[in-house]
């Protein structure tokens, strides 16, 4: 089994793996959210042909430029049920906000067309290569993916989450110990998490305390997953404070309800989910501020969406409750770090405080490592994440595992 690292290596983004056994596997074909000035927004070229086009889940550093592939060729797409209607919505979302679509729109179509979906745990065979999807617990559909060819076997986990939430179980390692390699996000490798439940709690008591003084509380959040985790959050607590939802993540939740077999509990998402009020255009969401109330909307780190049209309009009690990171450079970035961000191209400062709570759907370094001893892989490859490097070191150094962070087009036979 031959390995090529196509992106995501050494950074957040673009992630992209190519997997060759006797058929050829591209894993993920994401974009980078903003280029900077060591890494361009694309991932490396993986030739001019391929069976099978794996991907974990639909966030856009995964799944942002997988019609680029069809540019070149036209291979099967692999992913879960909910995976492909997310892909769906969040690349014709991104499209949208591209001033340039890179890549033609008759391969956006044939992605899609190409997909076969495949429930956790069922292999798909192509040549003597299986490839599983195992449930990644990060988000709505998200899957590991696990590659058996002859006496070969290879986990790469995309990203995912040991901790249960309010909305999915937390994933473990598989059981067997015969891993030849492990492709391992990394990007908390530097720090833990704090306690779930605590947070969940410090959180709540935020809300009400602001509620309770007649303000506003604006959560910028996003579409997927993390805005209906935070709703499931508040109504565990509290059954009758009013909460509004906006933006994409209407249609996100519909997709959620579409594929309620992928959630942990479906029936009290539903519950917690028919409680809310959902906001539809900006007739509706022009008198959603005329009492105190919780607004989800995106965009989580404030790039656009209706969180620019509520931010300028809160009222002085109010508070914006950050659940997920802000990427340097966004709006929600400035905000937490120079109090401005950019409404209608100008930059205002914004007087209502901030918090941020860590509502992160990755695992931490504690589970990172214990993870990695719980699949005891003969070897270790370090990917997305700041610092690859760093923790390929602690793993080899303090655990003994043979671990490598690889470079830009590096490959490896395993
Ligand atoms: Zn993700
Ligand atoms: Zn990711």
């Amino acid at each position: 089994m031959k390995l090529k690292f196509l992106g995501g290596v050494q950074e957040v983004g673009k992630s992209a793996t190519l997997v060759e056994t006797d058929i050829k596997t591209l894993l993920e074909y994401g974009l980078k959210i903003r280029q900077t000035e060591e890494s361009s927004r694309f991932p490396e070229p993986f030739g001019n042909f391929l069976d099978v086009l794996a991907v974990g889940h639909c966030h856009i550093d995964h799944s942002g430029f997988l019609p680029g592939v069809f540019d070149i060729c036209s291979p099967t797409v692999l992913g879960t049920r909910p995976t492909k209607d997310l892909i769906e919505l969040l690349l014709e979302d991104s499209m949208k906000l591209m001033e340039e679509i890179p890549y033609r729109l008759t391969s956006y179509k044939q992605l899609m067309k190409n997909f076969v979906t495949l429930d956790y745990e069922k292999p798909y065979f192509s040549g003597k290569t299986s490839i599983k999807l195992l449930d990644a617990g990060h988000i709505t559909g998200s899957a590991m993916i696990d590659i058996r060819h002859e006496k070969k076997r290879l986990l790469y986990t995309s990203d995912f989450n040991t901790t249960d939430t309010m909305l999915h179980n937390g994933t473990s390692a598989p059981k067997t110990n015969d891993y030849s390699a492990l492709i391992l996000e990394s990007t908390y490798s530097e720090r833990d998490h704090p306690n779930r439940k605590q947070t969940e709690q410090e959180f709540y008591n935020k809300i009400k305390e602001v509620y309770e003084d007649n303000g506003h509380i604006l959560v910028p959040a996003f579409a997927v997953d993390r805005a209906q985790e935070i709703i499931n959050v508040i109504r565990k607590f509290d059954k009758h404070i009013p909460i509004y939802l906006d933006g994409m993540c209407n249609d996100a939740t519909d997709i959620m309800f579409k594929h309620k077999n992928f959630l942990r509990d479906p029936k009290q998402f539903r519950k917690f989910m028919d409680s809310i009020e959902r906001v539809y255009g900006f007739r509706q969401r022009k008198s959603v501020l005329n009492e105190p109330c919780v607004v989800v909307t995106t965009a989580g780190m404030l790039t656009g969406g209706p969180a620019m049209y509520y931010i300028p309009n809160l009222n002085k009690n109010s508070v914006i409750l950050f659940t997920g990171y802000c990427v340097e450079g966004t709006n929600g970035w400035t905000l937490q770090n120079k109090g401005t961000m950019m409404i209608d191209k100008k930059e205002v400062k914004i007087e209502t405080p901030y918090q941020y709570f860590d509502f992160s759907a990755h695992a931490g370094k504690k589970e990172l490592i214990q993870f990695a001893k719980d699949l005891n892989p003969e070897k270790i490859f370090c990917v997305h994440g700041e610092k690859c490097n760093e923790f390929a070191d602690e793993l080899t150094k303090e655990h003994g595992f043979k671990a490598v962070a690889p470079k830009l087009n590096e490959e490896f036979k395993v």
